[in-house]
């Protein structure tokens, strides 16, 4: 997709795909670069990149309630699922519905555990699942949902495992920085986390894996992380991702306070289309997140034209290569087929103003307008 959309002026609604550089982060990834070392090595130049490399350690190990030893740089959050799913050493792994394509996939094959129409995990079921088998299994379900927001009753979800002996992975990409993530509090066994959805660089993240789990690892090598994730550190990544996790643990509440203007966006849209169907509502969700339908209109065709009226969103997250799939999560909350296909998702974030919702909700409005009036939208220039 390539349009003349002025990007000076354009507003960004697309946080949870990924959000803008922390000025912090990228500070602390320009300083990790002027150093030359490599972390494992004993001489002063090693040694200094090895300081921060344990300073991002203990960033990260903070923003999650860990301990830093448990943190395990990976290249980002589809890694630390793909090590969690594949390195703890389960046969047999149960996944809820809803989960990112990176635990679906890691997990082939894996038991999906059904979600509610507002995209809650079905406690019993799970009950049932892990009472109908003899080995213990990994369970692992996200803690808040890239398409709708939606927050996973975590807890309840380990309660449950642990009386069938259950290991619990959870994907915390989405929900770190946005809402408070405390492993113990949680109980869960491993955390993944990615930097560029907290405001890091991308192609950084981290598994964090209590001290009990005995973690094998997927990628060999030199023995970097303690054995379990080899190869050269991204140092200059790992830095960024320690500031930009400082930046976030203290930005929490100040995420809360998004939920303001999201809950004022659905309020003005509703306003406008009562006929639209907010995904999750019901449930506990993100602040900063809103799935929401224009009746009549492709999800595909909204996302163009609010591109071209010079607002960002996502039809989806399924939209990696450009090419926009039916949304699996919503076909697991047994969304309607023609109101799934209608769906787009607008996503605040840490620099996100009252003027950028101001200018989603007219843009939207206009749109909608058309769409009522029967005038279609033109295609944008290919
Ligand atoms: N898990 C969730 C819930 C996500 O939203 C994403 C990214 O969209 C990932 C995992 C993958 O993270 P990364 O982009 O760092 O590989």
């Amino acid at each position: 997709m390539d349009h003349d959309v002025d990007m000076d002026r354009a507003v960004y609604l697309d946080h949870n795909a990924t959000t803008t550089v922390r000025p912090a982060a990228a500070e602390a990834v320009a300083a990790a670069l002027s150093l030359t070392g490599n972390a494992s090595s004993v001489h002063g130049f090693g040694r200094a990149v090895r300081r921060a490399v344990e300073d991002a350690r203990e960033a990260v190990a903070a923003l999650v309630g860990a301990a830093p030893a448990d943190v395990v740089f990976t290249s980002g959050g589809t890694e630390a699922n793909n090590l969690a799913l594949r390195g703890a050493g389960r046969e047999r792994i149960v996944v809820s519905a809803v989960e990112h394509e990176s635990v679906l996939m890691a997990g082939a094959g894996a038991a999906l555990i059904p979600v509610d129409s507002e995209g809650v995990v079905d406690l019993d079921a799970l009950d049932s699942m892990l009472a109908g088998e003899g080995t213990p299994a990994l369970v692992s379900v996200m803690l808040a949902n890239n398409e709708t927001g939606v927050v996973q009753p975590v807890a309840g979800i380990v309660e449950v495992a642990r009386r069938f002996g259950a290991l619990v992975h959870c994907d915390a990409v989405q929900a770190a920085g946005k809402i408070p993530v405390d492993m113990g509090a949680l109980g869960v066994d491993m955390v993944s986390l990615s930097a560029h959805k907290i405001g890091g660089p991308a192609g950084i993240g981290a598994l964090v894996v209590a001290d009990s789990v005995p973690l094998s690892p997927i990628v060999f090598g030199g023995g970097q992380e303690r054995g379990r994730r080899m190869g050269t550190e991204n140092f200059s990544g790992i830095a960024g991702f320690g500031a930009a996790a400082r930046e976030a643990g203290k930005g929490v509440d100040g995420f809360a306070g998004l939920g303001r203007l999201r809950d004022a966006l659905e309020r003005r849209i509703l306003a406008v289309s009562p006929e639209t169907r907010i995904f999750g509502a019901g449930a506990g969700r993100l602040p900063n997140t809103s799935c929401l339908t224009m009746p009549g209109m492709a999800s595909e065709t909204q996302v163009m034209a609010l591109d071209l009226a010079g607002v960002a969103v996502s039809a989806g997250s399924a939209c990696s290569s450009g090419k926009v799939q039916a949304s699996h999560v919503l076909a697991a909350m047994n969304a309607d087929a023609a109101q799934a296909a209608s769906a787009i998702r607008a996503s605040l974030g840490w620099n996100s103003t009252a003027q950028d919702v101001d200018a989603f909700v007219d843009a939207w409005t206009a749109l909608h307008v058309r769409a009522e009036a029967g005038q279609g939208v033109a295609a944008p220039a290919a």
